[in-house]
């Protein structure tokens, strides 16, 4: 029997939509950390499907900004957008298990349909989608014609196909149970773009070998959903550990569009990278 321990592997993966802040700085660190002490690995993943908000001069921000902090990592980085024909395989696979739908409602037909509806459950991203084209008898034809669509997970049929709770492993929250109805047919493939956070995300980590998966806890609910995709591909599901977010002076989270906390300002300020992360309690 092979008692050789995984050895840990972690990642920090941040989208390239704009500088990075504070809260990145916190959450890359203690990504970076973890690999350090247990003798593990630290990986970098650039999560840049969305070509339209994503630039390539916040790819190269994102280096300077973490080498600043002392931070180093495996090359080559993994560029989500490099990888399309990956995610586009595990779509095909959910697609031979007849786990996934298109739908080719507008955000119009969406609302349209909530504003109609008696009850309308609202999960952590909002309004869950109504299942309008869910089971649709047209859908052949209107895939033929070549009409605009994205691609949903069926979920009530996923969680059917798999039979068994799902549960993970939190680092602060113990043993937590899969709620991914919260979620419900979330989009695995964009109308503008092969893939989705969710699908992305699932199939990185598992060909990157992600042993520990360390995040803020604003992706808590996602992880809900990306144990139901990991149990359908056949992925192992790591571990997580979904730490508090950092608050600026008014108690709101840092976000990328303030610029007065982003780490070019600091560094451009003269703060010492060592005086930054004692502030973050690091
Ligand atoms: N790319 C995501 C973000 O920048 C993080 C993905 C993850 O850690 O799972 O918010």
């Amino acid at each position: 029997m092979n008692t050789t321990p995984r050895q840990l592997v972690t990642r920090f993966a941040p989208s390239p939509t704009g500088r990075l802040h504070k809260g990145h700085a916190y959450s890359a660190l203690l990504a970076y950390r973890r690999a350090q002490e247990a003798g593990g690995r630290f990986l970098l993943r650039i999560e840049d499907i969305d070509t339209v908000r994503c630039r390539n001069e916040f790819v190269g921000g994102i280096f300077e900004d973490l080498t600043w902090l002392g931070l180093d990592w495996e090359e080559p980085v993994r560029r989500q957008s490099e990888h399309f024909g990956d995610y586009q395989n595990a779509l095909d696979r959910l697609k031979a298990m007849g786990l996934v739908y298109p739908c080719f409602c507008t955000r119009k037909d969406i609302s349209r349909e909530i504003d109609a509806s008696e009850s309308a459950p609202h999960g952590p991203d909002g309004p869950i989608y109504p299942g309008i084209c869910r089971g649709r008898d047209d859908a052949s034809t209107l895939l033929a014609e070549g009409t605009p669509h994205a691609w949903r997970l069926d979920l009530a049929k996923a969680l059917a196909h798999i039979g068994e709770p799902l549960v993970w492993q939190d680092e602060l929250k113990g043993e937590v149970t899969a709620t991914p109805d919260e979620l419900g047919d979330v989009v695995l493939a964009r109308k503008d773009t092969p893939t989705s956070y969710h699908l992305s995300v699932v199939v990185d980590d598992a060909l990157q070998g992600i042993t520990h998966i360390i995040r803020g806890e604003d992706l808590f609910h996602a992880t809900h959903i990306h144990i139901v995709l990991q149990k359908l591909l056949g992925y192992p599901t790591p571990v997580y550990h979904h730490h508090g977010l950092l608050l600026d002076e008014r108690g709101e989270r840092f976000a990328k569009r303030n610029k007065s906390v982003t780490l070019e300002s600091l560094r451009e300020s003269g703060v010492d990278p060592a005086d930054l992360l004692a502030a973050l309690g690091l």
